[in-house]
Formats: structure tokens, sequence, C-alpha cells
């Protein structure tokens, strides 16, 4: 399964907010075998989303956007995101149910747009904040507030998967333009991928389908390299 990442919001291109929703959302979906092509940041506009989540829904097997749910001026993202079906965005008997339901809220006091969903949308309930989220055919519209988007995600958990993967790593104490020759053995020889992380130390990171593969890449590789214990 291919997904694609949107994260919406002018704050995170401006560098006051840091995207760890986009960070996490990968690690989570990597965990469960999904490729990861994109992570795209957008302002909150109509026609940037639009256009973006016409573009990756088209492409990729399913969209996660994250951010500008709440019904302030600056949150577009459903309107956006109902666009770019060609949907109006309409209030939601489901959603407005739901917060009649929930922990004291009532639906005719929130602020206008709260109970509104693209049209023929699935709610996906906010048990953390207010704002409910979103399915519209393969598009997953979550929260901005990491902690909301996170509870939300669980939900839909399972709606992601693919093929297992196994990954280990090893730590070679060389300089990374030493290794190359190396590296490129390692995926002659072995069904892996291979990725390789310079910092202190280079982490070469082994993936593979089969454990057993990946460990003996990894084998190989730790009997060829300089390693720092
Ligand atoms: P609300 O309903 O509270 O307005 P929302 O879904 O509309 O929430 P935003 O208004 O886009 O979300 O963002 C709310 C807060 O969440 C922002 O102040 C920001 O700190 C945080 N946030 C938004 N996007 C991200 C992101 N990609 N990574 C981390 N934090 C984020
Ligand atoms: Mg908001």
């Amino acid at each position: 399964m291919q997904v694609a990442i949107v994260t919406v919001g002018d704050e995170i291109l401006t560098g006051d907010t840091e995207n760890t929703n986009a960070t996490w959302l990968c690690g989570q979906l990597d965990d469960r075998g999904v490729s990861v092509r994109r992570v795209t940041t957008i302002p909150d506009d109509v026609a940037d989303i639009a256009r973006v989540v016409n573009e990756y829904h088209a492409a990729y097997d399913a969209v996660i956007v994250t951010g500008g749910l709440g019904p302030t001026h600056d949150d577009r993202t459903l309107e956006g995101v109902a666009a770019a079906f060609g949907r109006e965005v309409e209030p939601s008997e489901e959603v407005r149910t739901w917060l009649n339901e929930g922990d004291g809220y009532d639906a005719d006091d929130l602020t206008e747009g709260t109970t509104h969903l693209p049209a023929g949308a699935r709610m996906l309930p906010n048990e953390v904040g207010v704002a409910p989220g979103a399915v519209v055919e393969s598009v997953y519209v979550l929260p901005g507030v990491p902690a909301e988007m996170k509870r939300m995600f669980e939900h839909v958990a399972d709606e992601f998967s693919g093929e297992q993967t196994y990954t280990t790593t090893v730590e070679a104490d060389e300089p990374e333009s030493h290794l190359i020759d190396r590296l490129a053995d390692l995926r002659t020889e072995f069904d892996v991928s291979v990725g390789s992380y310079p910092g202190q130390t280079v982490r070469v990171k082994i993936t593979a389908t089969d454990e057993s593969e990946a460990e003996r890449a990894a084998a190989w590789l730790r009997d060829r390299v300089e390693t720092s214990a």
C-alpha cells in the first residue's frame, strides 16, 4: 500500500510549528509495512488543498491530511478536500448526534461549521477535542493538534497495511564515502534494501521481507566494516 501525507498549515511553513505529525505518521505507517511516497506541507488555502489532494488521491492508495479541521477562518481543510471531489461541505447529522451525545457539548452552542463535513463523508469522532475528522473515499482528514490526530489515527490504523518488513542496523565507524563499494556489494549479494545515515558513525539500515535474509546481510556487513564497539 502506498500513501501520501499532506500536512496543512501556514504555521508549519513559517517554522512556528514543527511538523511532528508527519514524522509520527511516517513511523506508524512504516511499522505497518505501508510505503509513504510523499510528505507535503501546504498553506491553509482551499485551492492548494484541493489540487494536492486531487493529485495524490489519483496517484496513491490513500492520502492522510492533517491540520485545519476546526471551524475558524483559517481552517479550510474540509472545504479543500470537498472541492477535490467536486462536493459541497454540508451539515452532518452524524456529527450533530455525536456531539450532542458527547461530554457536555451541545451542537447548537458550537461555532457554526463544527458540524459540517464534505457530502458523503464518513465521520471520525474526535475523542480528545471537538472538531471531528472525516474519510472521503480513500482520503483521511485528521486534526492538527498532535494528541487529537494520534487518537483519531488509531481508530483507522487497521485500514493501513502492507507487506511486513524486518529491519536491522549496523553502525560503521568509517567515513560514509569509504563504504560505497561494500554497500553496493551488500545490495547485490542479498535481497535487501539499504539506507545509510551518517552522524557520529554511519548507521546502515538493512530492510528485507525475510527476517533471516536481513540478519544474514547484517552479519556479512558487520564482518567487513570498522565498528566503534
Ligand atoms: P483546532 O480544531 O484546534 O483548530 P485543527 O485541526 O484546526 O485544530 P490546526 O488549527 O491546523 O488544527 O492546528 C492546531 C494546532 O496543532 C496548531 O497550533 C499546531 O501547534 C498544531 N499542529 C498543526 N499541524 C501540525 C503538525 N503537522 N505537526 C505538529 N503540530 C501541528
Ligand atoms: Mg484550527
